[in-house]
């Protein structure tokens, strides 16, 4: 079995979930597409392996893998919510014309934030740095 497999199988065991052929196939195509992907993207990357995978099915299983960890949500802002096979600390960029959305490497201070939020009772927090700009190639174009 793949690594990547393993990954999944051995997550998912630990917290009790079946391990499906549904379940690998849609978190192999996360891991080797390596960027971020809208829940219609992974469901048509999909759709040939798993026949008649409908697309709630493929939502629930994104938001399964990021329950365990192994994707995690972003949301631009505009445009759908994306799922992102990293799930190391990093910020978002996202263009403002295009919705271009691409990985800044810096690091996001957030505990407080986050902390706030509890406090004003807030549970299940989270917090994500998303940056909004125009990208290199709408940026010309808009002082065109
Ligand atoms: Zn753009
Ligand atoms: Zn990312």
């Amino acid at each position: 079995m793949q690594a990547v497999d393993e990954r999944l199988s051995d997550a998912l065991h630990g917290t009790g979930h079946r391990v499906t052929s549904q379940r690998l196939v849609i978190h192999r195509e996360l891991r080797e597409r390596g960027r971020h992907a809208t829940v219609e993207q992974v469901h048509a990357a999909v759709a040939e392996r798993l026949p008649g995978v409908s697309l709630p099915t493929v939502y629930a299983t994104l938001e399964l893998l990021e329950e365990l960890g192994l994707a995690r949500r972003v949301h631009p802002g505009r445009g759908p919510v994306l799922f992102d096979p990293r799930t190391d600390a990093h910020a978002h960029a996202v263009c403002r014309v295009c919705g271009r959305v691409e990985d800044v490497e810096a690091p996001a201070a957030l505990d407080a934030p986050v902390a706030a939020a509890r406090r004003a009772g807030f549970a299940e927090t989270r917090g994500e740095v998303v940056v909004t700009g125009l990208c290199a190639d709408c940026a010309p174009r808009a002082r065109a």
